[in-house]
């Protein structure tokens, strides 16, 4: 028994590579070829430790030194400043759209503003109104949220505990490229579907999070990046797991922490740091993919219609439909003939989305492209 497994090993290998799709699902997503073979070589055990790291416990030392590990890497690629705190969460960025307004919603700042350019946006809207003031500082409904606002269609209070973004609107394929001006009132970011995707200044944010499944790792862990003043806002009446003060007191360890999820985002940053070499890079390449997809529904207008405007276009999430649904029913079966995969549109917008996170390779965009070519080319 033993041994028929230890020589079958390699030739289920094998299959598995040869048939790895391109895979440009929204989310869970992708990640790096290389971090998985890591997780794999490692999977029945932690180099020295004679476990794998979903059976150990979160307060051993093999565990304690991945996370922080992990922290060190997040630190460093985007350059947090020592003031800020960095927490290891659960409850994916749902249970962000209440945390958020459950800790920095105060006595003397009982109202934040949401900026809701697309479907995430409206949804963490929808919660916060469950938990105190909330006010519309912009709603792109009306265009079915294919822009982002301009400064002067802004409508801020000065004296809101927040205001709130979403930096990439996952749904809708609408990007931020840089922060709104919010003065001193702290930004709270959604930044679930772009974390890491490019170097930004953290003192611009009061707040960051992102659950991990688009760009930094597996469903299940939560990242939030805070400012420690804000710490102080956080009522001792919360229930505990709901309070970030807990968690910051606690090094994210007040109860079990998302292990296995520490662990993937430590080998993702490791791949980002050594292989990428750091947030520049990955921005450059992010681009570039980007750019090649864009090409083509540039090139074909009527054929490929992109959802986003033109200077709001998610480097992330490429959205667009084509002149029928049946065309788009073809599209995606025709792709995935050719190992391109989970290309359908959110049924809000329809059509057909394109995820390319940090961990989609250019060679993966390339072949979509030249799909999308020839797609056009035969049927348009
Ligand atoms: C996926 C996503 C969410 C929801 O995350 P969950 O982990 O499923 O709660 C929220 N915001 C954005 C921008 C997303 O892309």
């Amino acid at each position: 028994m033993t041994r028929w497994h230890y020589i079958s090993l390699p030739i289920y290998l094998t299959t598995a590579m040869s048939t790895r799709n391109y895979n440009f699902s929204a989310g869970p997503a992708t990640l790096p070829l290389s971090v998985l073979e890591k997780i794999q070589s490692e999977m029945l055990s932690l180099p020295g430790v004679g476990a794998s790291v979903i059976e150990i416990s979160h307060r051993s030392g093999p565990f304690l030194e991945i996370a922080g590990a992990a922290e060190a890497n997040l630190r460093k690629l985007m350059q947090i400043p020592d003031d800020y705190a960095v927490l290891f969460l659960q409850g994916g960025s749902r249970l962000q759209f209440s945390m958020v307004p459950m800790n920095l919603l105060t006595d003397e700042k009982k109202s934040a503003d949401y900026i809701i350019t697309g479907s995430w946006g409206k949804n963490a809207s929808q919660e916060a109104v469950k938990e105190g003031g909330v006010r519309k500082a912009w709603d792109g409904s009306d265009t079915s949220y294919t822009r982002l606002p301009a400064a002067s269609e802004l409508d801020l209070d000065s004296n809101a505990a927040f205001v709130h973004i979403t930096s990439n609107e996952t749904i809708q394929g609408v990007q931020f490229a840089a922060e709104p001006e919010v003065g001193d009132v702290p930004l709270v970011c959604d930044a679930s579907s772009d974390v890491m995707h490019k170097p930004v200044d953290i003192k611009k944010y009061g707040l960051i999070y992102a659950c991990a499944q688009k760009n930094a790792g597996p469903a299940g862990l939560t990242v939030v990046i805070m400012r420690k003043d804000l710490l102080e806002r956080s009522k001792d009446s919360l229930p505990g797991y709901l309070n970030y003060k807990t968690h910051a007191d606690a090094d994210s360890m007040w109860n079990t922490p998302a292990t296995f999820g520490i662990y993937v985002l430590k080998l993702v940053t490791d791949w980002l740091i050594d292989e990428i070499g750091g947030l520049e890079k990955m921005h450059e390449q992010n681009k570039l993919k980007a750019a090649m997809l864009y090409e083509v529904l540039d090139a074909y207008p009527e054929f490929y219609q992109g959802h986003a405007a033109v200077d709001c276009r998610s480097l992330m999430n490429v959205t667009f439909r084509l002149p029928s649904d049946e065309l788009s029913a073809e599209f995606i079966s025709a792709a995935k003939a050719q190992q391109l995969t989970d290309l359908k549109g959110h049924r809000s917008v329809g059509g057909i989305r394109a995820s390319i996170y940090n961990a989609m390779p250019v060679a993966g965009v390339e072949t979509l492209r030249d799909f999308m070519k020839d797609f056009a080319s035969k049927k348009a």
